[in-house]
């Protein structure tokens, strides 16, 4: 198999901001295998600064794992992802770009959605959260506004002004479910003291408090918080679980962080055997990244793969979370079109 690939840049429809800063264009890979029959499959890689990835670093680790493919048998995913995390270690979303075109490229192969390939029933799938990014009062409102149609709204955190942010969200959406994310920016002993004010906003669960290390700093804050606690920056892949347990009550698993579809569903035993709850996040991603993830969903507690709907301009067609229910696409493989 042929590995290619191609930078696009895509647009927010508003700057989105959270704990450690914001941006409004971002650029993303698409990356294709191509078998020497010229079957293909495709995926993206959404890399983040925060895990030491951008556009450029993907493309480059990309020429370190064509070596893999080339002499390949594209029916042993097992095989290659291993493989493909044993050439590099971290870059998460390079690797599961590729992950996600061999799925895609398999599935496509057996004339399957993925989600029938992985035996998975979408009608299990939980609905998505829509994010709320941080911004100045009017601007929450405004955004609160726009995203009427979603029921669950995930507000970003991590600010001085935290509990009016959450003041003003309630107050325009008095009925929605609300989760925080404070994206690792508080100590233990704020976040016990935010948890406690943010008790009168009827809120479901606090994502990531504390720095990703400090796992004893969460199974304090835990011990303390009347809501539960979900790891996202502190769990990247399946073997940060087990130190986890008793100090977060779930994970959020994301393709970008853990480096392909089945590290993620590794994630989920790995949670299930630890009584974890399992979520599973994104990055700001088209709908071709979001439909890799959302393959996934049915396995799912809680889904926040909001990234193509948070742009304007998402290039391509597939899934989508209207009214928060996530869209599985039915179409062979990822089911992703050209928009
Ligand atoms: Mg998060």
């Amino acid at each position: 198999m042929k590995l290619t690939h191609e930078i696009i840049a895509v647009h927010t429809k508003h700057a989105f901001t959270i704990a450690r800063g914001g941006a409004s264009e971002w650029r993303l890979v698409t990356v294709r295998v191509t078998d020497s029959d010229g079957a293909s499959g495709w995926g993206e890689a959404a890399p983040s600064r925060f895990y030491g990835e951008t556009a450029d670093t993907v493309v480059a680790i990309l020429g370190q794992l064509a070596p893999v493919l080339e002499r390949a048998d594209p029916w042993s995913l097992e095989t290659i992802e291993a493989e493909l995390a044993r050439v590099v270690r971290f870059n998460g979303s390079a690797r599961s770009a590729v992950s996600a075109a061999l799925h895609d490229l398999a599935a496509k192969r057996l004339g399957v959605p993925l989600y029938k390939m992985w035996g998975l029933d979408p009608k299990s799938a939980p609905l998505s959260s829509f994010t709320i990014g941080i911004g100045s009062e009017t601007e929450l409102r405004q955004k609160v506004k726009e995203a009427e149609q979603y029921p669950i709204l995930k507000v970003k955190l991590g600010t001085d002004r935290d509990e009016e942010i959450v003041r003003v969200i309630r107050e325009e959406a008095p009925d929605k479910i609300l989760r925080v994310d404070a994206n690792a920016a508080w100590n233990p002993k704020l976040a016990v003291r935010t948890i406690e004010r943010l008790m009168d906003y009827d809120i479901e669960f606090v994502e990531q408090p504390l720095p990703p290390h400090d796992v004893e700093g969460l199974r304090f804050v835990r011990e303390r918080s009347p809501l539960p606690i979900i790891a996202d920056e502190s769990c990247l892949v399946a073997s940060d679980i087990p130190k986890l347990e008793g100090a977060v009550d779930g994970i959020n698993i994301k393709l970008s962080k853990c480096g392909g579809l089945r590290e993620a569903q590794k994630m989920v035993s790995t949670a299930r055997a630890h009584g974890m709850l399992v979520m599973m996040g994104c990055m700001i991603e088209t709908s071709l990244g979001i439909s890799a993830a959302a393959h996934i969903s049915p396995l799912l507690d809680y889904a926040d793969l909001d990234g193509s709907a948070l742009l304007a301009d998402d290039p391509y067609k597939g899934a989508n979370i209207d009214d928060g229910k996530i869209f599985i696409p039915t179409g062979p493989g990822l089911g992703v079109e050209k928009g």
